[in-house]
């Protein structure tokens, strides 16, 4: 019988896979690996872990878990991607990343070449599938029965330091707003007190691209883009970056794209909504003295 299992680190995690379920149709459960929730389907597997181990700890005994499943999801992320790729591979099993849209139990589509190219793709279950819930309309995951279960992952390698340098504020993948620099920020210094000031008094999130995160400028968990998070805010304010196609692949779901550029023949500008062509040293700080809360 098919049966979606979506699997997710956390609540948030979690309360992003309502879309997907909702799209395929299919009766699911959920196994969440920390934290509780009452929502998630008909069983709430809850693993209650205090630190997300490694994929190669704890793929082996998802798969003995799993492999009752039509079907097995999670949101798109790097970590995701590489326990779902482990569980896929020890059961021979199917797999499909990135899904953006169903077009029946067994049929997704997915984007490749940076978004140039939408495919379609045909996988037998059993499949393992990780999606981009902005592409999915919002929908709530119903309530179920909560299921404690025990993982006891493998010895071998361990998370020693986990860090997050998100200052309190939203998460990108969930953010409304998003204000975002480039490689003329110089520095992580600079970075923080121009971008993060707009971005606290716009209530928004940080973000940046990977000449950014490469220089130094900024920690790699803000990178947008191909290789980095996907983002779909109602806002995202582009400062200092040219266009290129690996960042787009990372922000073309954003609603408004505002891009602030001193080369009026940067790429950017062909897919903004709203194109200023300025330093942004002169208007970020402009906009962010206009907003009420802005740092002094
Ligand atoms: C396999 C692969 C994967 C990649 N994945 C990603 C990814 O996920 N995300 C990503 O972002 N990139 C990715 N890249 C890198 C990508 O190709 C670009 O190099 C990068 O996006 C450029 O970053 P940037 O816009 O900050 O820098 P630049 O291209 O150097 O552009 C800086 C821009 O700032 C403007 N500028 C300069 N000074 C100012 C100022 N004072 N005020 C206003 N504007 C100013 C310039 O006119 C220029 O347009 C990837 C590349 C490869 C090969």
């Amino acid at each position: 019988m098919s049966r979606l299992l979506l699997i997710a680190f956390d609540e948030s995690d979690l309360n992003s896979c309502g879309g997907f379920a909702t799209a395929l149709g299919l009766p699911y459960d959920a196994l969440l690996l920390s934290g509780n929730s009452t929502v998630g389907g008909e069983k709430i597997f809850q693993a209650g872990l205090t630190a997300i181990p490694t994929a190669d700890t704890v793929a082996g005994l998802l798969a003995v878990f799993v492999h009752t499943y039509s079907h097995v999801a999670f949101v798109s992320s790097m970590r995701s991607k590489d326990l779902a790729a482990r569980i896929a591979g020890i059961l021979d099993a199917a797999m499909i990343t990135d899904a953006i849209g169903i077009e029946s139990p067994t049929t997704f589509l997915r984007p490749m070449v940076a978004g140039a190219v939408i495919a379609t793709v045909d996988a037998e279950p059993p499949v393992f599938i990780t999606f981009r819930p902005s592409n999915f309309a919002p929908a709530e995951l119903t309530a179920g029965t909560v299921v404690p279960m025990g993982i006891e992952p493998a010895p071998g390698s361990k998370v020693v330091k986990a860090s997050a340098k998100t200052a309190g504020r939203p998460d990108l993948s969930q953010a409304k707003i998003i204000v975002s620099g480039g490689k003329p920020l110089k520095d992580a210094a600079t970075f923080e007190t121009v971008l993060g000031g707009l971005a606290d008094a716009l209530g928004g999130a940080v973000g940046a691209t990977r000449a950014a995160v490469d220089t130094g400028i900024a920690p790699n968990e803000l990178q947008v883009g191909q290789t980095g998070k996907i983002v779909a805010p109602n806002l995202y304010i582009a400062a200092g970056i040219s266009g290129s196609t690996q960042h787009m692949a990372g922000i073309k779901d954003s609603k408004v794209i505002v891009a602030i550029n001193k080369d009026g023949d940067a790429p950017i500008f062909e897919v903004a909504d709203i194109g200023i062509v300025a330093d942004l040293f002169d208007v970020l700080p402009q906009l962010q003295a206009k907003l009420p809360g802005a740092r002094s």
